[in-house]
C-alpha cells in the first residue's frame, strides 16, 4: 500500500517538474538556445546572459570537420551520396558518436551505442538539419526558422547550396527567415553580346556560307568547348577557340611587309586622318551654325514672349521657348562629339605606326572585338572565311601584299559619311 501511494506521489512529482520546466524550455529555444543533447559536430556551451545561466552550441574540434565536409561535397554537386559516404568513411574514417546505453528504466549505463559508419539517412538527416546553419527549425518553435544564438557550422548560403534548393532558407533583409520547399530560384540571365570578348574572330567568315561566324560553348560531359560555328542552311562547320586563335595568330606571323609599303601605309593612314579631321571640322563648323541659328530663333522667341499681353499666347510661346532650349541642348551635346583634336588625331597617328612597326601585335586586338572587326576590314579584302586563313589565301589589301604597286589607295571610299561612321575615333576605319 505505502509503496503504491509512493509512486503515485512520484509520478505527481514528476509531471509538475516537467509542468515547470517545459514551458521555460520552449521559450529558450524560441528565443535560440540549445536545449538537450548537442548535435554531432556540435557541442554544449554555458553562456552568461547578464545574471542568467543558458546554453548555445559550439563547434566539437573532434567532429566538425567531418560535418562540414559533409556540407561542402553536397554543394559542390560533384559527388554522389554514396560517393560522399565513402569519403567520409573511408577516407576519413567516419564513425558515428558515442552514446551511453541505459537500461529500460533508466537507471543505469548498460553499455554504450555509436562507432558505426555512417549511413545515408543518417547523412541525408545530417545536411536537412538546420543547426548547422545556426537555424533552429523544430517542433518547439512551430516549425518556423528561427536564428539561433550560434554561428553554426556552415552559413546559411552553403546549407542552401547543400540541399539544393528542395530545402531552401529564405532570408529577408529584416532578419527573419522562411523555410521553402522545392524553391525555384530564377535563372540568370546571360546576355547575348555581338562582340563578346571572349570570342575575338567573329568577324572570320564561313567557308560555306561566307557569312560571320557564331561563338558559343556547347557544354560537353564534364566541361565547355568553346568554338566558332555556323550552321546556316548548310553542313555544319565549327572550329575550335583555340585553332582559330593560332591559325589568325599564324596566318600574320607569315605575312611579309617590306619597307616601302610600310612607309606608303603610313602616308595613308595619316592621310586618311587628315582627310577626317578635315571632315570632322566641316561638321563642326556647320553644327555651329546650327547651334548659332538656334539661339537667335530662342532670342527673337523671348522678345515676342515679353511683348505679348494674351495669357494663351504667352503659355504657348512658353513651351515653344522650352522646346527649343532642349533643342539647343541636344545640339551643342552632338556638337561635342564630332569634335577631333589634334590630340585625337596625333593618338591615331601614334597608332597607325603602331600597326606599320609591329602588325603583328598591333592587328591582333583581342581584347576589343569591334575593333578586331575594323582591324580586319583594315587588313584584308572582304572579311576572310577561315579556309583562306587556314590555307594562308586570304586576300590583303595591297599594301600588305607584297607585288603591289606602291600607290595611294583610298581605304574605305565606299564607306558611309555617315554620322555614326565619323564618330568612330578610337580606330582607324
Ligand atoms: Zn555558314
Amino acid at each position: 500500500m505505502a509503496e503504491t501511494m509512493s509512486a503515485v506521489i512520484a509520478e505527481d512529482e514528476g509531471e509538475k517538474i516537467l509542468k515547470r520546466t517545459i514551458p521555460k524550455q520552449i521559450k529558450y529555444t524560441q528565443g535560440g538556445y540549445q536545449v538537450g543533447c548537442p548535435d554531432d559536430g556540435l557541442q554544449n556551451k554555458r553562456i552568461r546572459i547578464d545574471t542568467q545561466l543558458r546554453y548555445i552550441q559550439a563547434p566539437d574540434p573532434k567532429r566538425a570537420h567531418f560535418i562540414q565536409k559533409i556540407f561542402e561535397l553536397r554543394a559542390a554537386c560533384s559527388h554522389t551520396d554514396q560517393q560522399i559516404l565513402h569519403i567520409l568513411n573511408e577516407e576519413m574514417g567516419f564513425r558515428t558518436k558515442m552514446r551511453n546505453r541505459w537500461s529500460k528504466d533508466g537507471t543505469e549505463i548498460v553499455g554504450q551505442i555509436g562507432g558505426k559508419k555512417l549511413g545515408i539517412k543518417q547523412l541525408q538527416r545530417i545536411y536537412q538539419r538546420t543547426v548547422y546553419a545556426g537555424v533552429l527549425n523544430e517542433k518547439w518553435t512551430h516549425d518556423k526558422p528561427v536564428k539561433a544564438q550560434w554561428e553554426g557550422l556552415v552559413s546559411i548560403e552553403l546549407w542552401n547550396k547543400a540541399n539544393r534548393n528542395k530545402l531552401y532558407l529564405k532570408e529577408y533583409p529584416d532578419g527573419t527567415l522562411e523555410m521553402l520547399y522545392n524553391y525555384k530560384t530564377e535563372k540568370p540571365v546571360f546576355q547575348r553580346l555581338q562582340y563578346n570578348p571572349e570570342y575575338p574572330f567573329k568577324c572570320v567568315t564561313c567557308p560555306e556560307c561566307g557569312e560571320q561566324l557564331k561563338g558559343s560553348a556547347p557544354k560537353g560531359r564534364n566541361t565547355h568547348y568553346p568554338q566558332y560555328h555556323c550552321a546556316r542552311g548548310h553542313k555544319s562547320f565549327s572550329v575550335s577557340r583555340n585553332q582559330m586563335d593560332k591559325t589568325v595568330e599564324e596566318f600574320f606571323s607569315d605575312v611579309e611587309y617590306s619597307e616601302d609599303y610600310v612607309k606608303v601605309l603610313e602616308e595613308v593612314l595619316v592621310r586618311r586622318l587628315r582627310q577626317k579631321q578635315d571632315d570632322i571640322v566641316q561638321e563642326s563648323k556647320t553644327l555651329d551654325e546650327r547651334v548659332a541659328l538656334l539661339k537667335s530663333e530662342k532670342s527673337s522667341l523671348l522678345k515676342k514672349l515679353i511683348s505679348t499681353e494674351s495669357d494663351t499666347v504667352s503659355k504657348m510661346m512658353e513651351a515653344e521657348l522650352e522646346n527649343k532650349e532642349a533643342e539647343i541642348k541636344r545640339a551643342e551635346s552632338y556638337r561635342f562629339t564630332v569634335d577631333l583634336t589634334e590630340v585625337d588625331v596625333k593618338e591615331l597617328i601614334g597608332y597607325a605606326r603602331k600597326i606599320v612597326e609591329s602588325p603583328e601585335k598591333a592587328l591582333l586586338d583581342k581584347a576589343n572585338p569591334l575593333r578586331q572587326e575594323h582591324l580586319f576590314k583594315l587588313f584584308f579584302d572582304g572579311l576572310p572565311t577561315y579556309a583562306e586563313l587556314a590555307s594562308g589565301t586570304a586576300k590583303k589589301r595591297f599594301i600588305f601584299n607584297g607585288k603591289c604597286i606602291v600607290e595611294t589607295p583610298e581605304i574605305g571610299v565606299s564607306e558611309q559619311k555617315g554620322r555614326r561612321r565619323r564618330r568612330c575615333t578610337n580606330c582607324v576605319c
